[in-house]
């Protein structure tokens, strides 16, 4: 007993001398302590000696990748015959090392990404988004729509390999079963002249990556996901193979009274549905004005007196844009039948379900009679909403242009620290950043009106629109915010998605949304079609912790400046973010955790249980929308 305790004692002062703290548990007591000491310490000199040698060999190692680091040193320690002596050279070895620890890595995250997949698919809405009807009859389309259009010849004769690189080029990834090709000019497209020139008229001239894969696909009639930033020119994706496919018919049939629509377009709130009414009225007009038979598009949105709008569906009527809650009335008071309706669009899709729109749109769906294409479209779609979606699509092509959620590379995107008390008066202050116009967004709706009046009081020319406002009201801020006679729009997220305002200069975030979807819609209001603009947006202590993480990784990601309270904001899981090319939350999209610590997802059975609209828009009654 005593003879252990002096061993004990003599090791612990021999150590202190060595500073070396690898003993061994089996001491082998007839060496003396020194001369194994030196042993010891000469083989671990080597060691380190072959590690400097091997980082210098590899030059630039990536500094941040210490988990790498680490599994190799351990590796190294196992692998005795990779020693120094060993026939292979050093850098073989290395390489040897780093293959293993990749494997071992792939394993590792092949797991994680499993228990994701077992995560996301419990909490995986358990009916599709097929109409209720449909699933009823147990209806499965197999094939996509025929249309009459086709690509040129020469492109289709085109090898795969060429489109590929095309899509490499731009920047677009595209999923799915017989790819439609890409195609560079809208000449090429077959679009009619009149078409070509109205573009034109509106400086559109070459299409955007989205519309290079877009438009071919959805005018071969093909179902599909259409992922692109804001700003980027996805309307047109939708908006011009709907008015080419009701050309083709009504120069085949012509639509008699009380018939159609043929398409149908919902839109999350009344100014995107107005906006996009617009611009489908601008192509029929450019092509009625050349000759061609006359095509009528109805706007169907809350607000507005349900009279006018039945007398146009009664001469008989080819597109209707709508809003959920308008078109669900009328749509349960058999006013609108969608009996010959071969196509439907969900802009902005992703949202529109999040905010509780989903057993609407199944219900919308069940109006249908016959197959249909269907097409979603959003710069947010977690994917969770497109399994989700993809139940309800046949044969679809996913085309993607950036990450689903990712911010415009075109918007600087600014982050302050303002405690609740200053923001009003600091809101002066960022105003005097840029020219207007400008564009304030709020969670609330007391906050807009809060703000508005501030800066009416302040001499500031602003407008304000939230859902607690009047039709008339948000119509007449809307028109003078747009024709540049006020220069401040104060708004709730009723106008956060899809409104393309001309030249926004300056987007203030008077808060930070919940969602981080919110926020890249919101800031995408400004830098679109190749400008540039800023955003700021205020946070402070009151904020989520979770979701200034996403809004750091988000500013990450898109190479922003970082402010130094984000960049202090550290998780235990931020190191397990990327695996591979899956970056982020599975089920939500946020890019500062996975899906095991998604906030959203565990707020989701409280918020369900309590059904409390908290955001604005879900205040809305549904014949309001
Ligand atoms: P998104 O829906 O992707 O946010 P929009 O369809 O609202 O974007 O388009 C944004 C703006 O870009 C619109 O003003 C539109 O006229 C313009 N635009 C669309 N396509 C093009 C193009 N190919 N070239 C130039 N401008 C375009
Ligand atoms: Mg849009």
């Amino acid at each position: 007993m005593d003879e252990t305790k002096h061993h004990r004692k003599r090791r612990m002062v021999e150590k202190e001398k060595s500073s070396d703290s690898s003993e061994d548990e089996n001491y082998v007591p007839y060496i003396p302590v020194k001369q194994r000491k030196n042993k010891q310490r000469q083989e671990i000199e080597k060691r380190l000696g072959r590690a400097e040698a091997l980082k210098e060999e590899e030059g630039m190692k990536d500094s941040t990748n210490e988990e790498e680091e680490e599994e190799e040193e351990e590796e190294e320690e196992t692998e005795i015959s990779q020693g120094p002596k060993s026939h292979l050279s050093l850098l073989d070895q290395h390489n040897e090392l780093k293959k293993k620890a990749e494997a071992r890595k792939e394993s590792a995250r092949e797991k994680l990404l499993k228990e994701e997949e077992k995560i996301l698919e419990s909490v995986a809405e358990k009916k599709a988004l097929m109409g209720v009807a449909e699933l009823a009859k147990g209806i499965q389309y197999q094939e996509s729509i025929k249309t009459g259009w086709k690509p040129p010849r020469y492109i289709l004769a085109m090898p795969e390999s060429r489109h590929e690189k095309i899509r490499k080029k731009w920047h677009i990834l595209c999923e799915g079963e017989d790819l439609p090709p890409p195609i560079k000019t809208f000449k090429e497209m077959k679009l009619p002249k009149p078409i070509l020139s109205a573009l034109k008229k509106k400086g559109i001239i070459h299409p955007t990556p989205i519309q290079v894969q877009g438009l071919p696909a959805v005018l071969l009639g093909r179902d599909m996901i259409g992922i692109a930033f804001t700003g980027s020119g996805k309307t047109i994706v939708f908006a011009l193979p709907i008015v080419m496919f009701c050309l083709e018919q009504e120069k085949r049939l012509p639509f008699i009274k009380n018939e159609g629509p043929y398409g149908l377009i919902i839109c999350p709130s009344r100014e995107l549905a107005k906006q996009t009414n617009e611009l489908i009225h601008y192509f029929c007009q450019a092509l009625e004005s050349n000759g061609y038979p006359s095509l009528r598009v109805l706007l169907c949105i809350g607000g507005t007196a349900i009279k006018e709008q039945l007398e146009v569906i009664k001469r008989g009527v080819h597109i209707i844009v709508a809003t959920p809650g308008r078109l669900m009335d009328m749509l349960n008071k058999k006013m609108i039948l969608l009996d010959v309706c071969r196509y439907l669009c969900l802009d902005e899709a992703d949202r529109m379900i999040d905010m509780g729109f989903e057993e609407d749109v199944r219900t919308i769906f069940s109006y249908f009679k016959g197959q249909r294409q269907t097409l979603l479209f959003s710069a947010t779609m977690p994917k969770k909403i497109q399994n989700f979606a993809r139940s309800a699509l046949v044969k679809p092509v996913t085309v993607n242009v950036g990450r689903a959620g990712a911010a415009s590379l075109d918007v600087i995107q600014e982050v302050e620290y303002v405690k609740q008390e200053a923001k009003m008066v600091y809101i002066l202050e960022c105003l005097q950043k840029t020219s207007p116009p400008v564009l304030i967004f709020a969670e609330k709706k007391q906050d807009v009106d809060a703000i508005h009046e501030y800066l009416l009081l302040k001499g500031v020319e602003a407008v304000a629109i939230h859902g607690g406002k009047d039709h008339e009201e948000r119509t007449w801020s809307m028109d003078k915010f747009r024709k540049g006679e006020k220069d401040v729009l104060v708004a709730t997220d009723v106008a956060s998605k899809g409104l393309d305002f001309p030249d926004i200069q300056h987007v203030i975030n008077y808060d930070m949304p919940e969602d981080i979807e919110n926020y890249v819609h919101r800031i995408g209001r400004t830098g679109r079609c190749g400008k540039t603009g800023i955003a700021t947006t205020f946070v402070n202590k009151t904020v989520d912790e979770s979701i200034l993480l996403d809004l750091k990784h988000l500013l990450i990601e898109a190479k922003q400046k970082i402010p130094p309270f984000l960049a202090t904001l550290h998780t235990e899981s931020e190191k397990y973010l990327a695996i591979g090319d899956d970056v982020g939350c599975s089920y939500c999209g946020g890019l500062g955790h996975r899906i095991a610590d998604c906030p959203k997802l565990e707020a989701l059975q409280t918020k369900q249980a309590q059904n409390i609209g908290r955001r604005d828009y879900l205040s809305h009654n549904s014949a309001d929308w």
